[in-house]
């Protein structure tokens, strides 16, 4: 194990020594009563001076790819999916495809190994294109991926996005797909009212165009039964990844208020951000 760590850590070590150079210091303003290692008042800059270095948790269907991506559009650094990345070698005739497709075939989970091989190589090959920090999702999954993570880069954020779970299952039941233009689409309408000092939730539902409509088919694994045992299965998994980030101050917990024109400006709001946006705004 100590020998598989070593190799791993020395995969990113050349993406390291790169990035060591162009990110000296921390350069994100942090949520209030967080801590901010290595970084003082009036050492406050722009994160887009250099990139950040985010982490993006969440369970499926909550739509951390989204909020990532958009983040990763706002602040200039790459939204790094190891998802997209085992499909994109998938897809390859990459040296792991024959390997990864095996794997998936049988329906087992890709090891630390060949993710982090596939990450450090995207990681190496964004810093040869002038790359600077990044936003990662679906990255680190359990604690061994974090430690080997924290051994070869600092992660200065955590970001932990949540749904109510009823409002989360309702979400997944509603999703379906055009069976032509394979357009996706969501029926569930949320509007919960407040009750008992619980703020309400409101999230449109996501409607086809007309000549979808009659079309839509539900995917045959977003049934309750299997969004339950996915859900029970992430929060098993991710429940030490959040404790290891906690432990060190670096996880913000965010619980989504409703759909992205609720919670986008919220997100902002909690990650100091909201002056970028207008700029960006005015901007466009
Ligand atoms: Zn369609």
């Amino acid at each position: 194990m100590a020998a598989m760590n070593r190799l791993l850590r020395a995969s990113f070590s050349s993406y390291l020594r790169r990035m060591s150079t162009v990110a000296p210091e921390a350069g994100v303003r942090f949520p209030p009563g967080m801590a901010a290692p290595k970084m003082g008042p009036g050492q406050r800059r722009d994160p887009r001076e250099r990139g950040v270095q985010w982490v993006f948790l969440g369970c499926p269907g909550v739509g951390k790819g989204t909020y990532a991506s958009r983040l990763s559009h706002l602040l200039g650094v790459p939204h790094i999916a190891t998802g997209d990345l085992v499909r994109e070698e998938l897809s390859s005739s990459g040296p792991l495809a024959q390997q990864l497709s095996a794997i998936v075939n049988q329906g087992h989970l890709v090891s630390d190994e060949i993710i982090i091989d596939l990450l450090s190589k995207r990681l190496q090959n964004g810093v040869a294109k002038g790359e600077t920090g990044f936003i990662l999702d679906g990255f680190p999954r359990t604690i061994r991926q974090a430690e080997i993570l924290e051994g070869v880069t600092d992660i200065e954020l955590v970001i932990n996005l949540k749904l109510r779970e009823d409002v989360l299952l309702e979400k997944c039941l509603g999703r379906r797909i055009c069976s032509q233009c394979g357009g996706n689409f969501n029926v569930a309408s949320i509007d919960i009212k407040g009750e008992n000092g619980r703020p309400g939730i409101y999230m449109a539902p996501l409607l086809p165009p007309p000549n979808c409509a009659s079309k839509l088919i539900t995917r045959s694994d977003d049934t309750e039964e299997v969004v339950k045992e996915r859900l029970r299965i992430y929060n098993e998994m991710s429940q030490p990844v959040e404790e290891f980030y906690r432990s060190r101050g670096k996880l913000l917990e965010f619980e989504l208020p409703g759909g992205i024109p609720e919670s986008w400006p919220k997100l902002l709001q909690a990650l100091n951000l909201e002056d970028h946006d207008d700029k960006q705004s005015a901007a466009a």
